[in-house]
């Protein structure tokens, strides 16, 4: 059985260790966010790709829940004190560091960004593919307005991780989307497989840009019925992460309705937590079906058991 993920960071590389239990990995695609792409000391960084393939590869901080378990942050903390470097803003760990070097030496060479995720999906021990969502630039931007009234345009990681979410959110754009080719494969994943897992992870930030890659969402939507969704809102709120800063943005209601409402034409299955069962009424209302299980992932046993629900509910439509 052929299953394609679409995925952003955390949340769904913790679901997807799960799946990996459920179905042979090597058949599990995985369609990532680059949106959140970024370069640091002219090093190309790939947040969401790095965190997938840690997740997968079983070296990811579950407390921290980015970068790599045992991570050192010496080299960083050089460019910080010594340096004053620009960029040193964003932590990027040592071993981390081993990617993004490895990453952009690649792509110095010739490489595209689909070749250097596979070579450090199998050098990490990976063994289910990782996609770009696009071997062209993405990025995220949001407008933004800081608490004196001052209007600012910054890349997603300086809104998130230099500025700690503090402005308040009036846009989200992903430039270059409009341009963007989806990375080789990525709709024929889409188009072939037997079910469709749309991972909890943040619908504005995370599985936003996927989608508004020209192609994606129609492949999507071709495979409604083969389509299942995780709600990454449980009892409310993101369990982390400011998906509750910019849902509103969308007009989305930060609930497990109300993002399976933003979802309603490319899902036919929401797998919602038991927490939120009294929504499962407003989210057939909104014509998708509904399956409601223990949502939260708190080890692999756990992220197996909801892999398990989503998956038969991919390939129950
Ligand atoms: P990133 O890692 O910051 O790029 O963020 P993601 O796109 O992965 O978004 C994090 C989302 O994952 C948040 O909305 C969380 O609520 C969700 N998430 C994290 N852990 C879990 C979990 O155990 N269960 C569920 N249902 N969602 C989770
Ligand atoms: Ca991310």
């Amino acid at each position: 059985m052929k299953v394609t993920a679409l995925a952003g960071g955390v949340g769904a590389g913790k679901f997807l260790r799960g799946l990996a239990r459920a179905v042979p990995p090597q058949d599990i695609t995985v369609v990532v966010n680059t949106g959140d792409d970024l370069r640091v000391h002219g090093l190309h960084v790939s947040p969401d790709l790095d965190s997938v393939a840690y997740w997968l590869a079983g070296v990811a901080d579950r407390d921290r829940g980015w970068g790599r378990d045992g991570e050192t942050f010496r080299t960083t903390g050089e460019l910080r004190e010594r340096f004053d470097a620009a960029g040193s803003w964003f932590g990027l760990g040592d071993l981390d560091l081993a990617t993004h070097l490895f990453r952009t030496s690649l792509l110095a060479s010739g490489a595209t960004l689909t070749e250097a995720t596979a070579a450090v999906g199998e050098r990490l021990g990976v063994r289910s593919p990782l996609l770009p969502m696009s071997d062209d630039p993405v990025t995220t931007r949001i407008d933004a307005v800081d608490r004196d009234g001052r209007a600012m345009d910054l890349h997603f990681q300086e809104y998130w991780v230099l500025r700690g979410a503090r402005d308040d959110v009036k846009g989200i754009r992903f430039d270059g989307a409009g341009s963007a080719a989806p990375a080789p494969g990525v709709l024929d994943a889409v188009a072939r497989a037997d079910a469709v897992l749309v991972c909890p992870s943040n619908p504005a930030v995370s599985i936003g840009p996927i989608l508004a890659v020209p192609g994606v969402r129609e492949a999507v939507i071709a495979r409604r019925d083969r389509v299942a969704g995780v709600s990454p809102i449980v009892g409310g709120a993101p369990l982390r992460g400011m998906a509750d800063r910019l849902l509103p943005v969308l007009g989305v209601e930060v609930s497990a309705a109300g993002v399976a409402r933003h979802y309603a034409d490319l899902v036919g299955t929401w797998v919602i937590d038991e927490v939120d069962a009294a929504h499962a009424d407003r989210i057939r209302a909104a014509g998708l079906r509904v399956a409601v299980t223990d949502t939260i992932m708190a080890d692999d046993v756990k992220a197996e058991a909801l892999a398990r629900v989503a998956l038969s509910a991919a390939l129950g439509g």
